[in-house]
């Protein structure tokens, strides 16, 4: 099972990834855990997206284009994987579907989560609290601010995508 999850920030993407996952046993590829994790080791992509990140941007396609194909070529995606945060343009979105072709691999569907715009940087700011409840670090990009951006981005870049 070959899938994509689209729709804007604080939808629920990430959680919707990990019911799939429990369910069909595929991995998730999230391309903001990739990058976060790239973030955290600093290496030369973590280096560069760090401050886009931060500013709610988009990290440039051919980067995270270069991390979903390395990822594509790891053992575990075999039986499939859902792809949680990629693609965010219509570059990302072409660039994909040659590196499904050259892999002679399909996609079997897109989910689009769709959600009243007007709740998410509430769900946004919930989250951060949780996290922050829970221990766990929360995200620079979980403020009001940048979430706001996140979604000025997602409208202008993302949306093109699902048309
Ligand atoms: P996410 O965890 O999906 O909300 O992504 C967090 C941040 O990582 C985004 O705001 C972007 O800065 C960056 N990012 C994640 N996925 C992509 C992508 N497909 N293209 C460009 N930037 C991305």
């Amino acid at each position: 099972m070959r899938l994509i999850l689209l729709g804007p920030p604080g939808a629920g993407k990430g959680t919707q990834a990990e019911r799939i996952v429990a369910s069909f046993g595929i991995p998730q590829l999230s391309t903001g855990d990739l990058l976060r994790e790239a973030v955290e080791l600093s290496t030369k992509t973590g280096l560069h997206a760090k401050e886009i990140m931060q500013r709610g941007d988009l990290v440039p396609d051919e980067l995270v284009v270069a991390v979903v194909a390395d990822r594509l070529d790891q053992v575990d995606v075999a039986n499939g994987f859902v792809l949680d945060g990629f693609p965010r343009t219509l570059a990302q979105a072409e660039a994909l579907d040659k590196e499904l072709y050259q892999r002679s691999l399909r996609l079997d569907a897109v989910l689009e989560l769709k959600v009243d715009e007007s709740v998410l940087v509430d769900r946004v700011k919930t989250r951060a609290e949780q996290m922050a409840a829970r221990g766990e670090p929360v995200r620079s990009d979980d403020t009001p601010e940048v979430c706001e951006r996140r979604l000025d981005v997602y409208r202008a870049q993302t949306r093109p995508v699902i048309e």
